[in-house]
């Protein structure tokens, strides 16, 4: 760990991630309904002690590893635990590799999840899993009662089964699974730090790939793809579409129960806050809307040429753990000349960060 200016920035996977950010839960808390606080302080409770917990076992991260690209027939080895809304984990095994969809949509749908995240770093970017060299993929179901998150802990991915008031089964979203799985990619890569602006990047990679993991499985073109990250995870009666929107940030929900969301689109609008890891959750907005912008201009599948030059930034041993949003971009403008050259590619990326008031000069 680093130590910077008197903070101790954590870094996200070898902690905690939760896809429901700390500001969403903490409005909860408050709310008078008892059952609604209830269960989100006992999330929120949680995922602090599982903050400690991880800060304090250490945990292996491979930074900038260069793997070679993944043989086109690599296949993922995915276990699916149960952990019978305890917190011990893994639990009990429900569903290996190659076995038949059992009972449980909850299972099933975290294995189809699981699965979508790896044929996209596969089919797209030749990477073979979460680390690049075939690393198997884990999950556990049913953790804890009325468990309102979803995380990736360094090693596996954990989903609760929600309050059912605010937050239906957290496996119901594809992108939010992507998500939670690229915080595995970034841990292996860049291992962006968990703090401020890096922390923001960390989190747009994995709004960013999450999204893409989402519009590949449903063959989407940037036009028709929602751009939503957590759609389907709001219980009906809640007044709001998911957790972000990368097409519109700050529109995704405005709730009295969650309160608004607090997104902003551009630099201009830029939260500072010691809250949330500085923001992390909240200023991603900007460089997820910067992809949004990128993506749609050049139209056609955003995995191809939007995604291909994000994963070279994310992969390709230059982009510091403390990068900056506007370090970020210069690198997306180098990676785009590199592989499109000075064409309409490096034109939209260019475009896409000046709408967003990330300078690359
Ligand atoms: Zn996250």
């Amino acid at each position: 760990m680093t130590t910077n200016g008197g903070f101790e920035p954590v870094s996200c996977t070898p902690v905690f991630c939760g896809i429901v950010p700390p500001h969403i839960l903490d409005h909860l808390a408050q709310h008078e309904d008892q059952a609604l606080s209830d269960s989100a302080l006992r999330t929120l409770q949680h995922d602090s002690a599982a903050r400690t917990r991880r800060r304090i076992t250490a945990v292996r991260t491979v930074a900038a590893a260069v793997t070679a690209p993944a043989a086109p027939d690599s296949a993922p080895h995915r276990t699916i635990y149960d952990a019978g809304h305890g917190t011990d984990l893994p639990g009990t095994e429900v569903r290996a590799e190659g076995s038949e969809p059992g009972q449980d949509a909850t299972v099933n749908r975290a294995y189809a999840g699981l699965g979508a995240t790896f044929e996209l770093y596969l089919k797209a970017y030749e990477r073979n899993s979460i680390d690049g060299d075939g690393l198997p993929l884990n999950a556990s179901v049913h953790y804890d009662v009325n468990y309102d998150n979803a995380f990736w802990n360094g090693e596996q991915m954990v989903f609760g089964d929600g309050d059912g008031v605010i937050f239906t089964d957290f496996t119901s979203s594809v992108d939010v699974i992507g998500h939670e799985l690229t915080h595995g990619v970034t841990q292996y890569t860049a291992n962006l730090e968990y703090y401020g602006q890096s922390g923001a990047l960390n989190e747009s990679v994995s709004d960013v790939f999450g999204s893409l993991i989402k519009q590949y499985s449903l063959g989407q073109t940037a036009d028709q793809a929602d751009w939503l990250i957590g759609e389907g995870l709001l219980a009906p009666g809640v007044h709001g579409v998911a957790l972000r929107s990368m097409k519109a940030p700050g529109t995704a929900y405005d709730d009295p129960r969650l309160g608004k969301d607090p997104q902003p689109a551009t630099m201009a609008d830029y939260v500072k806050t010691n809250r949330d890891n500085g923001g992390v959750h909240i200023n991603s907005g900007i460089p997820n809307h910067a992809f949004y912008l990128l993506a749609t201009a050049l139209g056609g599948n955003a995995w191809e040429k939007a995604g291909q030059i994000w994963y070279d930034v994310l992969t390709g041993g230059e982009l510091q753990a403390t990068a900056k949003f506007a370090d970020f971009a210069k690198l997306t403008v180098a990676a785009a000349k590199a592989r499109y050259n000075e064409g309409e590619e490096t034109e939209a990326v260019l475009k896409a960060w000046s709408q967003v008031g990330v300078h690359t000069a």
